[in-house]
Order: C-alpha cells, then structure tokens, then sequence
C-alpha cells in the first residue's frame, strides 16, 4: 500500500470538498447566467426589430398618404388623353413624390397600357405596365392598397417596397393602377448595421413565399428561408411563434405593417457561450485565488491537527527501537490526550515488565546455563550407557534370555537351544511338560492358569514372574512374557515367547524387601510388613486367628539391666514364638509381637494354645550370668468373625490386650462385644471426666488408720469418690487408670489433697492430737515437672502442716527409674512430707526399693496379707520383710483388714498400723467426728 500521512489525508480531503464546492458554485452561476444573458440578449433584439419596425411603418405610412393624394388628383382628372391632363398628373407626382421622404418614383399605368412616372428614367419600350405584379395584383383589388414584399431592385441594388393602388377618373374614362416605390435604404442600413452581441444580427423574411427579404448578408437577398435556416425554421416563420432556438442560436420574431414581412432577430449562441466564457474565466481566476488562500489555511489547520500525533508516533518509533523508558509530554485536551495517557500507561507497564523480564531472564540464563552443563554431564553417561547397554545385550542374548514358541497343540520349540539345555530339558521333544514340571510347586498352577487365561480372554500380553529348577537342582528366578497370535478370524495361531533370567534382581529385591520389612533385632517381619503386606495374606488364608503379644512392664528389664539384655529378652521370645502353627510372626514394635496362628475349630483348642503361649514366655531367660522373667497380655482376634481388615484385627486385639493388661497381665483376652463396649465404656467415662471437677462430681473419702500398739487413730487415708449423674458411682480403681492415661490425674491429685488438707484441718481443730492425712500420688503426678512446686503451693494455700501428711506411692515409681523422681521425693520428704510406699507384695517389689527411696512407711498390700494368712511361706518371707524395715526405721502399714483373724496375723507379723473394713469403711468428713467418738469410747473403757 502507498503510504501517506494523516496530515496529506486531511489536506487532500478538505482540497477536495473545496475543489467540489468550487465548481458546483461555478456551474449554478454558468447556468444562471445562461439564461440571463439570453433574456437580456432577447429584449436587445426586441428594441432593434421594434425600431425598424416603427421605421418601416413610417414609410408605409407616407407613402399611403402619397398614394391617397394621387388617387384623389387623379380621380379629378377626367381622362387621361390631353397633354395636359398628364402633366398634370405628372405634376402632382413630383409634389406628392417631395412629400414622400424616400419616395424613388410613382408611376401610373392605364388599361390601355400607357406608361407615365416621375421622375423619369430609362424604360424599355416594350414595356407593359399591366404585366406587372403591383398592377395586376391591385387591378383584382379596386379599392385597398396593396404592398408588395419589399425586394432589391435590379437596376439600383436598392432594397424597395412598392405601393399599388386602382384608380378610376371620373368620367371613368381612363382606369388604372397608381404604384409608388419606395426606397428602404434606411431600414437596409439598420439591418446592416444592426449587431446583436458579437455576431447577432436582424434580418426581414416574407412569409407566404419563406424568402430572404433583406439580411445584412446581402448575397442572401431574396434566397430562400429553406435554404440558409431549414425546415423547422420555416414553420417558426409561419407558425404564431415569437422565439424558436436551434444549434446555432436564437430568433425572434416580430410581424411588420406589411402583413407579409417578419422582422427576425438572431442572437449568435457563442456570443452567450462567449460571456459564459468569460465569466467562467472570471470564476476560474476566483477559484484559484481561494484555493491558493485556502490551502495555506489547510496546512496550518492540518498540522494542528495531526501535530500532537506526529509527535506521539516519534517517540513511538523511538520505543519500537527499544527505548522503553520514555514517556510522552504531549498536552491534549482530546482524544489524543486520551492516547497519550493511555501510551505512557502502556509504556510504564511494558518498562515494568521489562525490568521483570530482564531479571527473569538473568535467572533462566543462569539455570539454562547449569542445565545445559547437567545436560552435557547426561549426555556424556547415556552414550556410556548406551554403549554398555549394547554390549550387555549382546552377552545378554545369548546367556540370558531364552526364546520359545508354543504351538497350537503344546508342542514348544525352544529357540534357544543351549539356554534351554542348561535346564536339562530335551529340547528336541519339545514337551511343555517338561518345562511346567521344572516350575517350583507353588507357582506351577498359577503359571498354567495365567497362561490359559491369557490365551482364552486375549490379554495384551502374558507376563509373570517364578522360579524354575535349573540342572544343577537350584532354583532360578525368571520372567516370561509372552504374546499370543491370533487369524483375522480370531482363532488361536499360537503363543511366542521369551523366558528372562532375574535371579539377581530378584535377590537384590528381596535384601531391599528384607531391609524394609524385616526387624533387624529379631529378624521377624517388622510393622510396615503388616501394614502393607499382611492384608494380601488374610485375604488368601480366609481363616484364622491374631495373637497380639505384650510384654508386661518390659521396660523395667530394660532400664534396671540395659537395653543388651532387653534386646536378648526379646529375640529369645521371637525365638520362641516361632511355633509350626504360626502362620505369620511379626514384630509389631518394641515389646509388642503379632502371631497369625491357623484357624482353630473349637475354642477350647485355641485356648489351650494361647495359654501355653503364656507359659513359653513365662519360662527363665538366661543372659550372661543373669536370669529374667516376663509375663505378657495378650489379646486374640479371629478373622473372618472379627473382620477381614488387618487394620480392624488389629485394633480388635489391642482392645483385648488392654482389656488383659488391666487384670494385671499375664494372661490373655478375646475380643468380643463385651471388650468391645467395656472400650467404648471407657471413652465414655474419660470424657465425662474432663468435666467432673468443675461439675463436682469428685468427692473424698477418709479411711481411718490404725495404731494398733497404741490403739489410737493415727490419721486417714483419702480416697477419693467420683459419682456422675449419667455414670453413678464410678470407682477410682476404674477412673484413676484412665485420669492417669490422659493426664487429668494432675489436676485431679492436686484438688485431692486441697481437700484432703482443708478437711483434716478441720477435722483436727475438734483433737487435741492432730490426724495424719495419707494422699495417693500418681507416679504420672511425680513426673510432671512442676509437681513440687505445685503441692507446696496447694499445701501453703490450705495452711495445713507439712509433717501431718503422707504421700502414697506405688513400686510403679522404680520402674520409671527416673532420677528426677527420686531428687523430688527427697525434697519433699526435706520439707517434711513423709513418704509411704504402698501396694507392697504386689508387681516387682523389690528390697532394693526400701533402701533407694525415703521412706517412712510400708503398706502391705490387702492381697499379700490375705496370702500370708493363708500361706505360710508368705508369712514367713513378710515377717522378715517387716524386719528390714524396721531396721531401716520404716514403719509397717497392714492393708485390708477385714477381721480378727487378719488383725492378728497381721500383730504377728509386728506390723505397726492397721487399716481396714475391720475398723471403719472410707467415711464422709460429717461421719469422722461420730466415728472418732465412738472409737475413743470403746477404747477408753
Ligand atoms: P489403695 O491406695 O490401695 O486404697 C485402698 C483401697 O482398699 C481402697 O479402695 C479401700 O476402700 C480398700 N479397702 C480398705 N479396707 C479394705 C478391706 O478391709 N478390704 C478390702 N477388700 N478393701 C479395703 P478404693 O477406695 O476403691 O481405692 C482403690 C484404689 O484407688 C486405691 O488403692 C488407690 O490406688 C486408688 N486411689 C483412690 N483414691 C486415689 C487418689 O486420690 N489418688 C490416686 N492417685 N489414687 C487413688
Ligand atoms: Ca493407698
Ligand atoms: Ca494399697
């Protein structure tokens, strides 16, 4: 496309309507004008024709005045035969001829055919005056005057009209015609002269006969219309018509006096195209006056215009060159104002990106440039590879992989001969059997199924992996894909094939299988086995049965001789679980072991298994020079009863395990509906808990203890109460458990002894000798680490003494082992709490407690003074248990007393204190005044 700018645009467009404007102008004037000059050119013309008409019928009317005196004299005359009488009558010619100004001559002519004229000229002799036209045309008419059509006289080339009239004398004797000829030199010569415009000129025609009377053209004289104007001019000449206009101009027409004669005017048409020529020279001349004043306005208003655009697309040739960080100054208050804000906008944006994109690009500069080293690096190892891989397949195909083709009947063709061979098959027998019969028996049904199915269903491809006895009676491990051919009709052409040797692989999978599934200490699958492999297993099995084992209070082996003899307890155990019933043993986590035992019919054989399970455990473990015992909870699951779903069988089994864990141990479970609720009987109990000190649903009991030498009371033990609205009357030995599992058994043991403090003030306030308060201290409460601080401060707060309390704690404090523990009750006991260790005889007592912790009494526990009661050997070892503490200044507390009999075994045993139903239940703080009465009443008396 041509280019051109805005500027030359609106120039060129306003030129043009200018140029339009112009020349419309110039031709509504043209036109105008056209029909003005011609009206002004045709009233010109009336004024001429109309003067000569008035000329010519000037003359007429002279010579019809001559023509009347003629007449007159003549008629006086009585006949025209004396000499006289025609010199009369030539006398009164020559008068009347003086009156008529351009009179040439009058002449008489008589019926004889005499001749008479004034003012004599040359006449031919044998003239006849009554063969001419003026005499017989007036001989027809007697009485008018008749005219002739002027005409050019032959003999003087004179325009001349002649006048005729019949006259008689009056005797009537002579009869005749009187004519007068008059010269129209005058009217000639304004036809002559006359010029209408330019080349206008008037002309006189006669009618009748459409003749040339008179035309300035003098050679036209007497020619005919016809010739010179043509046909349509001669019916103008005869039609009523004033104005008739043809190529060459226009006529009007005008009748004269003579009725015959038309005086007509023709105006030339250049002359009126000669003006419009002139005018339109004029109007040329304008025209490009304005245009060259215009067009200097035009360029000034176009470069207004187009300015601030002209600029804008500088600067943007400038950007379109790179320069991003310009910005317009052009100041517009329309449209191009818009742009240009628009542009500087777009321009700020582009440069922002700009910026962006340039670090972007720094960036990816640097990242293509390390790529393209690792690129390099990557190209360099896979020729390598490539290289390698091409010689290994080499060495491959020829060792490696064997290449087969199964007919339609069975019968194969082993391509590979020597690879085959090396299986000691008879490869020229080609039998499938052969090679079927090699596979390992657990495979082997699954390869002839898989083959079969992927001949009848059409599988894309048959691929699985076995084991195959090789010659040398060892199994290797191969991978055989295979592709069966069909005909365009479907039907089976056969099966080709290739066996593949992975044994390496296959090793090499199954040490990473090993490394991730297998538990190094015991060499037993470990819990991402169970989790991710187990559930397979169930599936194929259908039935059977999950023991869930573990060790009761493990970690006291562990902390008291070393994680080595833990470990060695451990694998022993796994050892020992590997019975021929075991499907499946796993090690669940640390002391948690998962048997998959063999679905048993009847429950009591199950049964029996799991107890002597229990017992396997049970038996001594030596370790160097030491000897260990462990019991553990199990619980069982059975599947499919329980579940299908390891997951679910699992849980099920915890659900038992807890359940025989809270009967202490040793001892198993199963999961039934029962366990089941008990479980969800539990959430229920530990949710409520939450919220059981602040509804006040915890209460406290006071169970008195004995002096038995002094036979006093010697203070209280507080047990603390919980009754929930929706639960009732819930027992610590089932909440505490659970306080202590989530914790709340901090908050709960420090609102214990707030209350146990406060009641005993009160309590003692009524006594001259102050009561002890014993309060039962969770081992959870003395690892929480601020619990000094805490009780001190509860105490403190109460304003109870510090040496009337007693802190009960369990042997379950040894086995945390925890230093901290045993720094915090020797504080404690430095501030003069006292420390009791209770429940003695039951779980891991131990000798070595009551030399490690600071204790200043020792609560047998209820069910080991029930034994020594009923057992000797227990009594005998207690009575000496009894005496090291005393020897260590321990004082003795017997538990659950419940009658005399216990009362006094326990004074044979020389226990110090007595505590029991035999005495007083637990009380309520108002029972505790009553029940003191009555006590100091039936020992006082
Ligand atoms: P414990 O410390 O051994 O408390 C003594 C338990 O023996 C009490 O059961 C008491 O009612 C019961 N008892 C007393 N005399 C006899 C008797 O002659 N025969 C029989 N068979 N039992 C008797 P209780 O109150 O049900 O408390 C059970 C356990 O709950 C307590 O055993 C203690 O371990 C725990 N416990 C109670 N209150 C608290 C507490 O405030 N804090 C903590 N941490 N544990 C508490
Ligand atoms: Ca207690
Ligand atoms: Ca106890």
């Amino acid at each position: 496309m041509k280019k051109t700018t805005l500027k030359r645009k609106i120039e060129k467009l306003i030129s043009v309507i200018l140029i339009t404007a112009i020349l419309s102008v110039a031709i509504v004037v043209l036109i105008l004008s056209y029909s003005d000059v011609k009206s002004r050119y045709i009233s010109e013309s009336v004024g001429r024709i109309e003067g000569a008409i008035t000329l010519l019928s000037s003359y007429v009317n002279q010579v019809l005045k001559g023509v009347e005196v003629i007449d007159h004299q003549v008629s006086l005359l009585d006949a025209l035969k004396s000499e006289e009488q025609i010199s009369r009558l030539k006398h009164h010619l020559e008068v009347v001829k003086s009156t008529i100004e351009n009179a040439a001559t009058l002449y008489v002519g008589t019926e004889e055919g005499k001749f008479y004229l004034y003012p004599e000229r040359f006449v031919p002799v044998d003239y006849d005056p009554r063969k001419r036209d003026w005499y017989k045309n007036s001989q027809k008419n007697s009485t008018a005057v008749v005219w002739s059509d002027p005409y050019i006289d032959v003999g003087t080339s004179e325009l001349v009209l002649t006048a005729s009239k019949r006259f008689e004398t009056l005797s009537g004797k002579a009869v005749g015609v009187i004519g007068i000829d008059i010269v129209l030199n005058e009217l000639s010569t304004i036809i002559q002269e006359t010029v209408i415009g330019n080349r206008g000129y008037v002309f006189l025609a006669s009618k009748n006969q459409a003749q040339i009377v008179a035309s300035p053209n003098i050679e036209e004289n007497g020619k005919e219309v016809l010739a010179i104007y043509g046909q349509a001019f001669v019916d103008f000449l005869r039609s009523p018509n004033e104005l008739y206009e043809d190529s060459k101009g226009i006529y009007i027409k005008r009748q004269t006096n003579l009725s015959n004669v038309m005086m007509i005017a023709m105006i030339h048409k250049n002359d009126i195209y000669a003006l419009q020529l002139k005018l339109l020279g004029w109007i040329v001349a304008i025209a490009l006056f304005v245009l060259i004043v215009s067009e200097f306005f035009i360029l000034k208003f176009s470069r207004y215009i187009t300015e601030p655009i002209l600029k804008l697309c500088r600067v943007m040739e400038r950007v379109g060159e790179g320069d991003y960080y310009l910005q317009s100054d052009i100041e517009s208050n329309d449209e191009v104002g818009i742009l240009v804000l628009g542009f500087n906008n777009m321009l700020r944006n582009i440069k922002e990106k700009n910026e962006e994109m340039t670090a972007l690009y720094e960036e990816l500069y640097a990242s293509e440039e390390a790529l393209q080293s690792q690129y390099d690096e990557l190209f360099v190892n896979r020729e390598m590879i490539k290289k390698n891989e091409e010689r290994y397949r080499y060495i491959f195909d020829i060792t490696k992989e064997g290449l087969w083709e199964l007919s339609t009947h069975n019968s194969v063709n082993y391509i590979t001969k020597t690879w085959y061979a090396s299986f000691g098959i008879d490869v020229t027998k080609g039998l499938l059997e052969d090679w079927i019969r090699l596979i390992h028996p657990d495979e082997r049904e699954r390869v002839k199924k898989n083959l079969r199915q992927h001949v009848m269903d059409k599988t894309e491809i048959y691929q699985e992996e076995y084991r195959i006895m090789t010659i040398d009676a060892e199994y290797k491990w191969i991978e055989a894909i295979g592709k069966a051919r069909f005909d365009s009709n479907g039907d089976y052409l056969g099966l080709l094939g290739s066996h593949l040797d992975i044994t390496k692989r296959k090793n090499h999978e199954h040490r990473i299988m090993e490394m991730a599934y297998i538990d190094t200490l015991t060499q037993l699958f470990n819990r991402t086995y169970i989790a991710e492999k187990l559930q397979e297993l169930v599936e194929v099995w259908g039935k059977g049965t999950f023991v869930f084992i573990d060790l009761d209070r493990f970690k006291h082996i562990n902390d008291t001789y070393g994680h080595a003899a833990g470990d060695q307890v451990l694998i022993k155990l796994s050892e020992r679980l590997k019975y021929k019933e075991a499907r499946f043993l796993a090690r669940f986590s640390g002391d948690e072991f998962l048997l998959v035992l063999e679905h048993f019919e009847h429950e009591s054989d199950f049964k029996s298994f799991i107890n002597e399970i229990l017992l396997t455990i049970g038996k001594p473990i030596y370790y160097e020079d030491m000897m260990f015992r462990t019991t553990a909870s199990i619980g069982v699951s059975t599947f499919p009863r329980d579940s299908m779903q390891v997951e679910e069988l699992t849980r099920c089994c915890d659900i038992a395990m807890y359940q025989a864990k809270k009967l202490n141990g040793n001892t198993f479970y199963v999961y039934d509906k029962v366990v089941e609720s008990e479980a969800i009987k539990e959430i229920r109990l530990e949710s409520n808990l939450k919220y059981a000190i602040e509804n006040n649903e915890l209460y406290l009991r006071f169970q008195p203890i004995i002096d038995i030498r002094k036979q006093r009371i010697s203070g209280f033990e507080a047990l603390l109460r919980w009754r929930n609205p929706l639960l009732g009357e819930v027992y610590p030995d089932i909440f505490i458990p659970i306080a202590e599992r989530t914790g709340l058994i901090n908050e709960i043991g420090l609102y214990v002894l707030k209350e146990a403090c406060l009641t005993m003030k009160k309590v003692n306030v009524e006594n001259e000798t102050p009561f002890h308060i014993a309060v039962n201290i969770s081992v959870i409460q003395l690892l929480e680490e601020r619990f000094v601080q805490s009780v001190l401060a509860v105490i403190e707060a109460t304003g109870f003494k510090r040496e009337l309390i007693e802190f009960e704690i369990t042997e379950s404090v040894m086995l945390e082992s925890n230093e901290e523990i045993l720094a915090k009750l020797y504080y404690l006991k430095s501030k003069g709490i006292k420390l009791s260790l209770d429940d003695f005889g039951t779980g891991y007592s131990s000798i070595n407690n009551l030399l490690k912790l600071p204790l200043s009494y020792l609560k047998i526990d209820k069910q080991v003074v029930r034994d020594s009661v009923e057992n000797d050997p227990v009594f005998t070892l207690m009575e000496s248990v009894v005496s090291f503490a005393h020897r260590m200044n321990i004082s003795v507390i017997a538990e659950g007393i419940e009658n005399q009999a216990y009362l006094n075994k326990v004074i044979a045993l020389k226990s110090d204190y007595v505590q029991g139903y035999f005495y007083e239940k637990p009380l309520l703080y108002e029972e505790i005044g009553t029940f003191i009465a009555n006590f100091n009443q039936k020992n006082t008396q």
